[in-house]
Parts: C-alpha cells; sequence; structure tokens
C-alpha cells in the first residue's frame, strides 16, 4: 500500500501515519500546518506541505507520489470557526475536498477514507437514544453542513466513477498529542490545565452549574485500529466510530484529576452557545469489525500521562 495522508501532521492523521509505517507501508503526508505539527509525525514519512485548496499542487503529488490509498483527514476541523467563518470552512471542506476526490478518481486510486463527524452531523441526540448510520443527518453547523456535502459528493464519486470508499464518522476522539489549545478537545484542555495548576472552566448543558454536555469519547488509538480496516477495504460505505457511551463533562474532569492526582479549579459558566446538549453514537454497525473499545478510564489513563510526560 502507498497510503497518502491529508491531515497527517494534526491528531487523528499523525497517529495513522505512524502506525501505518510502523505496518511496513509506504506514507506520505499532505499538511498545510494550518493546525498540525511536524513533531507530531514520529517516523519516516514523505511529508507535503500543501494546501489542499490548492488543486494544480494536489494533482502534481498525486501524479508524481501515486498513492493507491487515500485516507482525508485534512479539514477545518473547528465547529465554532465554521460558525464565524462559514466560507473559509465550505472552502476547505468542501472544495479542497472535492480536489481530493477528483486526484483519486483521476490518478485511479483503490480505496479513500474519509473522516467525517459523527459528533456534529445528527444534530441533537435526545439522551434516551443512540443516533445510527440511518438516521438523517441534521447539521446544526456550517461545519457539519459541509461534512455531510462531502459525504454526499463521495456517492456520487462512487456512483459516476467507481471511486471506493469507507466513511468514518468519528464521534468525540480523545488521547495522546490532541491540541490543547482549541476550543474543542476538552480532554486535552483539562490535561494542560491541571497539570499548569490553572482553573478550567465547564461549560453548562442547561444551566450554570450542573454536569456539563454529554459527549461518546472514542479513543485515538481505537480510531486508528478502525482505520486500520477501513483502509484495507474490509468494510465500505458509512461508520460510526463511537463506544455508544455517553460521559458529561464533569465526569471526565473528575477521571483526569484522579489520572493526574490533582484537585481541579472549576470555573463554571453557563451553556456555551452552539453546542449540542447530548451526542452519543449507536455502534452495533462498526462493532461486526471492531469491538474491542478502550475502556474511558485506560484511555483517560494513558492520554494524561502522556500530557504529564510531553511537559517533562
Ligand atoms: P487536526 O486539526 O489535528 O488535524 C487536521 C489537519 O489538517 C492538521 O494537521 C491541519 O494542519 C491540516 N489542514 C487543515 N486545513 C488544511 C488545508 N486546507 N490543507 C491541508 N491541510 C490542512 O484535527 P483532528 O482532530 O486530527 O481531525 C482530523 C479529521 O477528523 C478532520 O477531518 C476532522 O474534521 C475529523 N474529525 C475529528 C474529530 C475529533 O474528535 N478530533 C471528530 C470528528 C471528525
Amino acid at each position: 500500500m502507498r497510503l497518502l495522508v491529508t491531515g497527517g501532521a494534526g491528531f487523528i492523521g499523525s497517529h495513522i501515519v505512524d502506525a501505518e509505517i510502523d505496518r511496513g507501508n509506504e506514507v506520505a503526508v499532505v499538511d498545510n500546518f494550518s493546525s498540525g505539527k511536524r513533531k507530531n509525525i514520529q517516523r519516516e514519512a514523505e511529508i507535503f506541505e500543501a494546501d489542499i485548496r490548492d488543486r494544480e499542487k494536489i494533482f502534481k503529488i498525486f501524479e508524481n507520489w501515486k498513492p493507491t490509498h487515500v485516507s482525508h483527514h485534512a479539514a477545518q476541523a473547528s465547529v465554532s470557526v465554521s460558525v464565524q467563518h462559514p466560507q473559509t470552512d465550505a472552502v476547505i471542506n468542501i472544495i479542497g475536498t472535492l480536489n481530493i476526490l477528483d486526484a483519486c478518481a483521476n490518478f485511479g486510486v483503490e480505496h479513500l477514507v474519509f473522516a467525517s463527524t459523527g459528533g456534529a452531523i445528527y444534530g441533537e441526540v435526545p439522551e434516551t437514544s443512540k443516533a445510527s448510520e440511518d438516521w438523517t443527518p441534521k447539521p446544526q453547523s456550517p461545519y457539519a453542513a459541509a461534512k455531510a456535502t462531502a459525504e454526499m459528493y463521495l456517492e456520487i464519486y462512487n456512483k459516476s466513477y467507481g471511486l471506493s470508499y469507507t466513511t468514518l464518522r468519528y464521534a468525540n476522539v480523545y488521547g495522546p498529542k490532541q491540541d490543547p489549545y482549541g476550543e474543542a478537545g476538552v480532554v486535552a484542555i483539562f490535561c494542560e490545565r491541571l497539570i499548569k495548576d490553572l482553573p478550567v472552566i465547564l461549560y453548562a448543558r442547561q444551566k450554570k452549574g450542573d454536569n456539563g454536555c454529554i459527549r461518546d469519547y472514542v479513543f485515538v488509538k481505537d480510531v486508528e485500529l478502525v482505520h486500520s480496516m477501513a483502509i484495507r477495504k474490509k468494510f465500505t460505505g458509512t461508520y460510526n466510530v463511537s463506544t455508544g457511551k455517553g460521559t458529561s463533562t464533569l465526569q471526565v474532569l473528575q477521571l483526569i484529576s484522579e489520572a493526574l492526582d490533582k484537585k481541579p479549579n472549576i470555573d463554571f459558566q453557563g451553556p456555551r452557545p452552539g453546542d449540542l446538549e447530548v451526542s452519543i453514537l449507536d455502534n452495533a454497525k462498526i462493532s461486526k469489525y471492531f469491538n474491542n473499545w478502550t475502556s474511558f478510564k485506560d484511555g483517560i489513563k494513558e492520554t494524561a500521562e502522556w500530557f504529564l510526560f510531553s511537559h517533562k
């Protein structure tokens, strides 16, 4: 396999790059380093500094490097940035994605994996249910709308040009290497702030002082293992990648403070505009292929230790 990973210097992409090199594959990265970092990639990958909006450059890379498989992870990945700048989001996440799809179709790529969002595409999920893949997407943000649009294009490219794909709808991914300085990625933010003895903000679900929103947290190494099967075409179509379990923000904070043995100084705030109250995804479909999910406690422990170590 000659695997090209767009966004390969980012949080999830860099785990894929390192693991696939360890499995003995040729791996190249396309990244504009807007949020990704070179140091995230710890193995010898071929690195192309390029923007997926630059169609000509992307086509040249495909023509010269000749990937057989493509993992498309490059994206404007922030919901709140998409709310502030919907056009920028659309140009990267829709037009940029079309550049990748066109390059795949033009240069005979065998299989493409697309990183979509399960955490945002279904909109608000009633607390007693879990969103499954056959639910009609109800995007509540430009980011989710762009991902849903890209998914529709994938289906069209599959029918029109025979482009083979797997769409992975990730829940809330957490783990080592996640950026702690964004507005999302609460596990990374809490780890960083607790280690530095800084107060942590807990946004309410409904009312200041409550336990916060409920999310379905999935460990990045499990995501990578699911991806490793998807890229080898073990399954095609659209899959949630999630544990199917809901955890409140306060529970996340408690587990991290236990793992780091630090007492948090909590700054309780009201609900953050645009945040979904609850998002839990049904994982029955993917569980036929992968069912060895890391427990949240173990994943948090490994993540907290990584953040501690990276501060030494
Ligand atoms: P990330 O920001 O760490 O990674 C995105 C990477 O894409 C970065 O390396 C960035 O530099 C690069 N990039 C951004 N715009 C680019 C452009 N125009 N051209 C080339 N490279 C560009 O984010 P992540 O959390 O690793 O997310 C990876 C993918 O998974 C994204 O597509 C994201 O939407 C999706 N996703 C992530 C989560 C999550 O919980 N982290 C959940 C659902 C979906």
